[in-house]
């Protein structure tokens, strides 16, 4: 007996047959679907009707050739309906915007980035994000109107029930929910997310964790954080917490934190303090670019600094990869090419973790670099638009 379940299977795997050849071939007629899929007309006639229906296809005004030897008028053709419209990506850093305008495919049509302090400027930040936002839709010549919503991300776990940034870690931001505050500027559905959290969803659609199911991503740049892939899905924990690895305790009398506690270990590997800590021994005034510089030129200095990091890292992965056994570790933020630091990263692993969950981790750097928030910006707009409109 056949089920209604299978028959309804039965003609989604039709649809997707019709969809197909559209995709390779363009605009054909229903009596070459008919002979490109086998199926016959009636079913064809049937399935084209629920494509367009669901808005999935459309007639095209273009009409094919007359039928072979037949006198009656030519056929209509259809055609994949183009998704109209654009979203943007908003990655909000301690130190910089980026800001991409992309098509609903991801394609991005424009993309700009700026400094500037963040974290003490709340109010500017997402003034200038929604200027720069405005700006990207000009370069790509989208009208605004066309903008569907916008995915953004800021460096600090973001409350799961009231979506704003939780107190203290950036002062300029206190009481303020980035996505309202975008929303309201730029007039769409704006969805936000941690910075972390948003790499981790890009290297893992289409970077170093394609593929890949159980991954933790690790943005190291101005501050440190971590996304977690479970099971293909990011978990973001019951409070938004989840992966916040920068504020694990290394040290009891340690600096003080920007989170208020001491000896965090973002305050042994951020950026500003590995700078700081290497400044003395050089005459020009380091960046992290020229500090990358020197660690691929083999500088003793910079390697060790970074080695060093790199293990203060590890030490934290290693538990984290004995509590939940990721196939990869991704090394993401303007530090995470450093080759210095994976190695580091990787002999803590190999020397704090257990042996099995060790050898089943791959650490790699990101291929996306430090465009893998913007491009989980994107990603994460297209997938909330796409609910929206109910459509996959
Ligand atoms: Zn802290």
């Amino acid at each position: 007996m056949v089920t209604v379940g299978a028959l309804e299977r039965l003609r989604e795997t039709h649809r997707r047959a019709i969809t197909g050849l559209l995709a390779s071939e363009g605009p054909m007629s229903r009596a070459d679907l008919a002979r490109g899929t086998g199926l016959s007309r009636t079913t064809i006639s049937s399935l084209v009707g629920d494509l367009i229906g669901t808005g999935h296809i459309v007639e095209t005004a273009d009409r094919g050739r007359p039928h072979k030897g037949g006198s009656g008028r030519p056929p209509h053709l259809v055609a994949l309906s183009t998704p109209h419209g654009v979203v943007a990506g908003v990655d909000i850093g301690h130190g910089h915007i980026r800001v991409a305008v992309a098509d609903r495919a991801g394609l991005v049509l424009a993309e700009e980035s700026a400094s500037l302090d963040v974290d003490t400027h709340g109010t500017d930040a997402l003034d200038r994000a929604a200027r720069m936002v405005r700006g990207g839709l000009a370069t790509a010549g989208v009208d605004r109107t066309e903008l569907l919503g916008a995915g953004m991300c800021v460096p600090a776990p973001l409350d799961r029930r009231s979506a704003r940034i939780r107190t203290g870690i950036m002062p300029g931001w206190r009481h303020l929910s980035p996505a309202d505050e975008l929303r309201r500027r730029l007039d769409v559905a704006v969805f936000a997310d941690n910075d972390a959290n948003l790499g981790a969803l890009a290297e893992l659609g289409g970077g170093a964790a394609r593929g890949a199911a159980d991954v933790v991503y690790v943005k190291l740049a101005s501050g440190l954080g971590a996304g977690i892939v479970l099971g293909g899905r990011l978990h973001r924990g019951t409070s938004g917490i989840a992966g916040e690895i920068g504020h694990v305790q290394v040290g009891e009398d340690g600096l003080v934190c920007r989170c208020g506690n001491r000896g965090c270990l973002e305050t042994v590997v951020a950026a500003p303090r590995l700078l700081a800590l290497l400044q003395p021994a050089y005459d020009e005034e380091l960046s992290v670019d020229s500090v990358l510089e020197l660690d691929a030129a083999d500088d003793a200095g910079v390697r060790r600094v970074l080695d060093d990091a790199g293990r203060a890292v590890g030490r934290a992965l290693a538990d984290l990869c004995n509590g939940l056994n990721p196939e990869a570790v991704v090394l993401g933020g303007s530090l995470g090419r450093s080759a210095s630091l994976a190695a580091g990263v990787r002999s803590a692993i190999d020397r704090y973790a257990q042996p099995d969950a060790a050898g089943a981790v791959r650490v790699v750097p990101g291929e996306l670099g430090d465009r893998a928030e913007v491009v989980g910006a994107v990603s994460l707009a297209i997938a909330r638009v796409a609910v929206g409109q109910g459509v996959g």
